[in-house]
């Protein structure tokens, strides 16, 4: 569904390459994870992906279609994006997923739009709170809104820059657990940057880890090693397996 291939980008004409060759793919309903330094070029990733910003050279490809050609319009039905935190302003959360559906109609929303936000609402179990101001939720709750908004756009693709990471324990799960919902029952493809390694463990189908500006191990579960983990972090851990599963522990800690 997403390739990308040798994309390279920098904020300003003669600073440093922070995008320096990144070759990324990723297949309908799969769930990417990008994991990386603080710097380490993930949000700017993000960016280009998403036409905020303009690679100085590469490629990205959706179903085979060049991205970067695509207006903001064709660019919405196929990516969307959920940010961390959104001002939502004092809309319902009826109309504030609605509003996901703005590269749709245009103006005016009709009939089959608001079909589309009810189901979303019912599939998220959030219809009771159609009418109930964004403002007055909980972070969590609000961080599905979110989910629902971007669904409202009816993207292939979802961006997550750091989904958890203004959120409590319960709500973090609650969040993962839609995520996986979405990339399991819908087949949206989902790419997102993580801090926990045990979250990104639990949630990932592929991972890729980020160092200045390239991509320098990328694969399944297996390649989350602690060398690797070491190379990129230049954290120390350690990894056991139980019940055929990775638990990275943080091994870097003297008290
Ligand atoms: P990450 O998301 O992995 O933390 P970023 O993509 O935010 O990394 O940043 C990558 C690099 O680009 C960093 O060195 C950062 O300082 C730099 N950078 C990010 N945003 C800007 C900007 N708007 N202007 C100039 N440099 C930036």
């Amino acid at each position: 569904m997403l390739e990308i291939e040798r994309l390279r980008f920098r904020y300003s004409r003669h600073g440093p390459m922070v995008l320096d060759g990144v070759d990324l793919e990723l297949n309908d309903g799969e769930i990417g994870i990008l994991l990386g330094k603080n710097g380490s070029g993930k949000t700017t990733l993000f960016q280009t992906i998403l036409g905020i910003r303009k690679p100085e050279s590469g490629l990205i490809r959706f179903d085979g279609e060049d991205l970067l050609k695509m207006n903001r319009k064709e660019r919405a039905r196929r990516i969307a994006y959920v940010p961390q935190s959104i001002q939502f302003g004092a809309l319902s959360v009826f109309d504030t997923v609605l509003m996901g559906r703005i590269s749709y109609f245009g103006y005016k929303a009709g009939k089959e739009d608001e079909e589309v936000v009810w189901q979303i609402l019912r599939d998220m179990r959030l219809a009771d709170y159609a009418a109930r101001n964004v403002e007055q939720l909980s972070g969590g709750e609000r961080q599905k809104i979110a989910i629902a908004r971007a669904l409202a756009q009816e993207p292939r693709l979802l961006v997550f820059d750091e989904p958890t990471g203004n959120l409590d324990i319960a709500n973090e799960q609650l969040i993962l657990a839609e995520a996986r919902r979405v990339a399991r029952e819908k087949g949206i493809g989902i790419l997102t940057s993580l801090h926990d390694l045990n979250q990104a463990l639990a949630l990932g189908d592929r991972f890729f880890f980020m160092k200045e500006g390239k991509i320098r191990h990328e694969g399944g579960a297996e390649i989350v090693t602690e060398n690797v983990i070491f190379e990129t972090f230049d954290a120390e851990v350690r990894i056991v397996e139980t019940e055929g599963k990775k638990i990275i522990i943080n091994g870097g800690y003297k008290p």
